[in-house]
């Protein structure tokens, strides 16, 4: 592994009161960063205090968008700092380079340069539930050239954000818009990787959601705009007739890790699961017949999302009376139960980075 070296900042920054701050307002002392060229491969890993960085007016990222990301939580645990699924995460980041071209990364070289920064940087690890540290590595590509090809050479980065609760009134259930317009990604394209192009592809119809007065989309499927997709932050989840029933991954949806985790924790409740084409059509049917008994999104940011409203072609679908359903509370209440340590993790799902 490659040796990672560390430049100390000359002072350091006050420690914000986390809950009035919302999601990714704030940043850390210190970033991980390291440098891809044709030359020396990735090279140069090293942590250093967090400050802007410069790029060419020509970057090929900021013209052409070749570039992924990952989102990750750290949490406190008594006398630990953890990370949750790290090894998940910079898996699927793997699988998103490929997507796009990007020369694979040195796995344990960004492995512990992840754990490295967060044992760092444990002091600004919120304490509060549902508080948490956000992790957030990247990569772009930085070639200073205008024509279009795959980049010669990359960075990728590693930033901290200490978030508040998702939550900042409770637990509550939110309106989604299905959509059937706007289309987000399709088979055969980057639907399953995690990249910018999927978020700029979203934000129109995202916004046009939120003028009706929704607080997101649910996406079709981009040809026959029949069959769901996610909801483009998040996985969606029904329960139905007893089971928890969720879009199979067929390449235009996010491998959510959240997505695991939820059908992990089902089975072994013995709840049935089923990864399967759904219909638009089998939720309104669902809905009619009183079989659909709670819709819900998962993902990092929120972990688990209830859904009270499903709006399509302008009616209205109140699930669950518009409350929590009793199954994704549980689930919301296990999954952070493993996340601050009450829940034991028979999974090997926390990884303890450092000690307080
Ligand atoms: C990140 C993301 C999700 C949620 O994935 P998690 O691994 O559970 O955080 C779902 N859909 C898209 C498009 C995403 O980018």
């Amino acid at each position: 592994m490659a040796e990672i070296r560390i430049v100390k900042a000359e002072t350091l920054k006050e420690k914000p009161d986390v809950s009035k701050i919302g999601f990714g307002t704030h940043f850390t002392d210190y970033m991980f960063e390291m440098d891809y060229t044709e030359k020396d491969g990735w090279h140069d890993a090293r942590i250093i205090p967090y400050g802007d960085i410069t790029v060419s007016p020509a970057n090929t990222t900021l013209h052409y968008g070749q570039a992924i990301f990952e989102g990750l939580k750290a949490y406190r645990q008594g006398k630990r700092a953890v990370i949750f699924r790290p090894k998940t995460h910079l898996e699927r980041m793997e699988n998103s380079c490929r997507l796009l071209d990007i020369p694979e990364f040195p796995m344990e070289t960004v492995h512990e340069g992840l754990k490295q920064l967060v044992a760092l940087e444990k002091d600004w690890i919120p304490t509060e539930r549902g508080q948490s540290l956000y992790i957030r590595p990247f990569i772009f590509a930085d070639d200073p050239y205008l024509g279009v090809s795959v980049s010669g050479s990359y960075k990728l980065l590693i930033i901290l954000s200490p978030v508040a609760a998702y939550y900042a009134h409770g637990f509550a259930p939110v309106k989604i818009m299905v959509e059937d317009t706007y289309v987000r990604a399709v088979r055969g394209g980057l639907g399953e990787a995690k990249t910018p192009a999927n978020y700029a592809a979203s934000l129109h119809a995202g916004l046009v959601a939120h003028q009706k007065g929704y607080d997101q989309t649910l996406w079709l499927d981009g040809v026959e705009r029949k069959y769901i997709e996610e909801v483009g932050s998040m996985n969606i989840l029904f329960k139905i007739g007893g089971k928890v029933v969720t879009p199979e991954l067929d390449g235009s949806i996010l491998n959510g890790v959240t997505r695991r985790t939820v059908l992990a924790v089902a089975k072994e409740w013995g709840v049935p699961t089923e990864e399967r084409k759904i219909s638009i059509d089998e939720i309104i049917d669902g809905y009619k017949s009183g079989a659909l008994e709670e819709v819900f999104g998962s993902g990092t940011a929120a972990v688990i999302s209830p859904v009270g409203v499903l709006g399509y072609k302008g009616h209205d679908m109140v699930i669950g009376g518009g409350k929590i359903g009793p199954f994704a509370q549980k689930m919301y209440d296990y999954i952070e139960g493993l996340h601050v340590g009450e829940v034991e993790d028979k999974y090997g799902f926390i990884e303890t980075v450092a000690e307080y």
